[in-house]
């Protein structure tokens, strides 16, 4: 890939942000993005770093009324050594161009994925927090961007990466959130595209995500759509039950997002000694659980918060406590253990640590 690149007069960049605790979350955009088209007969084209800054398309676009949409989410982190270090990105490339393929799009090609990144990210180094648990959020995200009606994949397309410097998740600590177990509305069902990472899986979710805010719950966890019985993730999380020395995740069963953060987990787990099950669990297995005392902790797992404990379920207006609303030891140590290794203070075992460049 030769990429473009316009660079922007120094006098025209942005201020940097002062305070990283302030930042809060995809907010604030640096000063450049990544793009790349791709036309229907020549392929991918023209890639090119330029200035971040709104996107040209016709008010007829695809993506605007058929939701032809795909994104990514990944972080580059400052080591305390120079090193930036992103976190699996080969993971998140592979999974957008499977998205790509489910939504009837030009898959973008993983080498180009993670150049594309790389470029990006050392270009907006001055933009990387080095606050603790800081990091600098990156978006790559693919539309149909061709003007027509019919219903149709478009035959032009855009990708581009967009990049925004994030506080740490938990400000207050590492915090236990609250669930709303949602016994109506669905996220994804088996054969729709609950397993692509794509917007309308975040539309379907919206009214659900409003009503329980308002109800005084922090996110909905969702239940699948034949049965309203067995768990499937948080929206945004996959979702982790602690049976004392066993961790539990629900198999992707085809509408669940396969989380890289989850995955990660599962094999850490598994090499610091616990027993770890992919397999449909029921909320029926959950809620008895919690009574009898057999499940201990419960946590959520993406990129944003890394690890979300969640320290209360509420179904069919009652409310159960997780590990008492308390951060349990399990999830703390594969927190501990998952941010060591994104940050580069711990050896890695794995090779999920992908040195880019340094300060
Ligand atoms: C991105 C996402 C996740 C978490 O995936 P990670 O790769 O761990 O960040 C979980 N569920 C949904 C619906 C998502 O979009």
């Amino acid at each position: 890939m030769n990429i473009k690149i316009e660079k922007i007069p120094e006098n025209e960049l942005k201020p940097l942000y002062q305070d990283p605790a302030q930042l809060g979350f995809g907010k604030v955009f640096t000063d450049y993005m990544f793009t790349m088209r791709y036309v229907k007969g020549k392929g991918w084209i023209e890639p090119k770093i330029g200035k971040y800054t709104s996107i040209p398309m016709g008010p007829a676009a695809v993506v605007l009324h058929y939701a032809q949409e795909i994104f990514e989410g990944l972080k580059a982190y400052a080591a305390e050594d120079g090193r930036i270090l992103l976190f699996r990105p080969e993971e998140n490339a592979k999974r957008m161009y499977d998205s790509a393929e489910k939504i009837c799009m030009p898959p973008f090609p993983v080498e180009y994925f993670v150049e594309a990144v790389t470029a990006l990210v050392n270009l907006e180094k001055r933009w990387i927090p080095k606050a603790p648990g800081t990091s600098l959020y990156v978006r790559p995200t693919l539309i149909g961007i061709g003007d027509a009606l019919g219903v149709h994949p478009a035959d032009e397309y855009l990708f581009f990466i967009i990049l925004t410097p994030v506080s740490a998740y938990f400000k207050e600590g590492f915090k236990p959130v609250s669930l709303y177990v949602e016994d109506f509305h669905v996220r994804a069902a088996v054969g729709g595209v609950g397993n692509a990472k794509t917007g309308a899986n975040y539309a379907a979710s919206l009214l659900a995500g409003a009503k329980a805010e308002q109800k005084g719950f922090s996110q909905v966890l969702w239940l699948d759509a034949r049965e309203r019985k067995y768990v499937e993730e948080v929206g945004a999380m996959n979702i982790f039950f602690v049976f004392g020395k066993k961790v539990v995740t629900p198999n992707l069963s085809g509408s669940i997002l396969p989380g890289i953060t989850r995955k990660s987990v599962l094999e850490l787990a598994k090499s610091l000694g616990y027993e770890v099950e992919e397999r449909p669990i029921s909320i029926d297995e959950v809620i008895a659980g919690i009574k009898d005392g057999t499940l201990t902790e419960s946590f959520g797992s993406g990129t944003a918060a890394v690890i979300s404990p969640v320290g209360s379920l509420n179904f069919e207006g009652d409310n159960y406590l997780v590990s008492n609303n308390q951060v349990g030891k399990v999830t703390e140590e594969l927190y501990i253990k998952l941010l060591d290794l994104q940050y580069g203070r711990a050896r890695d075992p794995f090779g999920w640590v992908k040195e880019i460049g340094r300060f």
